[in-house]
């Protein structure tokens, strides 16, 4: 299996020497805006199909009335039809193909549907915006203009990591397909690229009881002022894991630092980009939004060590 993947690495290579630059360049901004786009349509319909059978349920046993319960209402106009075609949010309208340009539609109509006027919300341009940055600077930069099967693995990591930080900031839910993407790709990317020289058993271990003991005594007690069950779910713990690989990892590439110092700066991180979601904070169940930090520090952590 490896060998297969060596061997089309070396052919990726072979054929990224045939290309000039900008081309490639071209090439990879083509794909990352068109991945941003499909990245909108994922943020928006998959946790509509988990966040509406919970309504159901909460619809049959209570009897709370339909019109209340906005996941149902948009799972049934949106996702469990068969037609995939974009449509507005508000008045269902099929999107023409030359208004469902990334960037440049939303550009050209200000962000607005061109038969109700509806405002889309700015994170449509937003999550484009930043997919074509990621993808082009990593290219450049971190794997010096040259396709390879890291750099793809890496897109589909980055690309999860997007899915889960809007999902996660506006609906305060995770998905697990999303969430076990995120973790397989990580793994993959270990084994493919350089980077992964820096995992070691021991210091992941270690890092992974930090970060169990950081779990209990500070997001236990925040649940319980807040009287919510708990503050980070499974999913947020899933991602908390291959932070704390990153962090061993950063710890093994900087020998000059401790392992807890290490640990310190992924926290105080961790802290900063928490209190810049705080805004996010759902008012009725008083969750925040958990997700986007983890992501944010995992990701300056793995472009640390890329950059290394
Ligand atoms: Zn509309």
């Amino acid at each position: 299996m490896l060998d297969a993947l060596s061997l089309f690495n070396q052919e990726l290579a072979l054929l990224s020497e045939l290309i000039p630059l900008w081309v490639k360049l071209v090439m990879v901004g083509v794909v990352c805006l068109a991945l941003g786009s499909y990245s909108n349509s994922v943020i928006f319909r998959s946790p509509l199909s988990a966040l509406a059978s919970f309504e159901r349920g909460v619809v049959e046993e209570y009897q709370v009335p339909r019109e209340r319960c906005g996941y149902l209402n948009k799972w049934e106009r949106f996702s469990h039809t068969g037609d995939k075609r974009s449509k507005c949010t508000k008045c269902g309208t099929k999107i023409r193909l030359s208004d469902n340009i990334p960037l440049l539609s939303y550009i050209y109509l200000r962000g607005s549907c061109r038969s109700c006027g509806e405002r889309y919300s700015p994170r449509y341009v937003f999550a484009e915006g930043l997919f074509l940055v990621v993808g082009l600077a990593s290219f450049y930069w971190v794997f010096g203009g040259v396709f390879s099967v890291d750099f793809l693995v890496f897109i589909g990591f980055a690309l999860t990591s997007v899915f889960i930080f809007f999902i996660d900031l506006e609906n305060r839910v995770i998905c697990n397909s999303h969430s076990v993407a995120y973790q397989f790709l990580f793994v993959l990317f270990l084994v493919l690229s350089p980077v992964g020289e820096f995992i070691t058993l021991d210091g992941f271990v270690q890092a992974c009881s930090y970060l169990v003991f950081l779990h209990i005594m500070v997001n236990v007690p925040i649940a319980k002022l807040k009287g919510v069950d708990s503050a980070v779910g499974e999913g947020d713990l899933g991602l908390l894991l291959i932070g704390a690989a990153l962090v061993s990892m950063v710890n093994n590439a900087f020998p000059m630092y401790e392992l807890l110092q290490v640990f310190s700066v992924y926290l105080i991180l961790l802290g900063v980009f928490a209190l810049a979601c705080f805004p996010f904070t759902d008012t009725k169940t008083g969750q925040i939004p958990a997700a986007p930090s983890i992501l944010l520090v995992n990701a300056t952590c793995l472009i640390g060590l890329l950059l290394v």
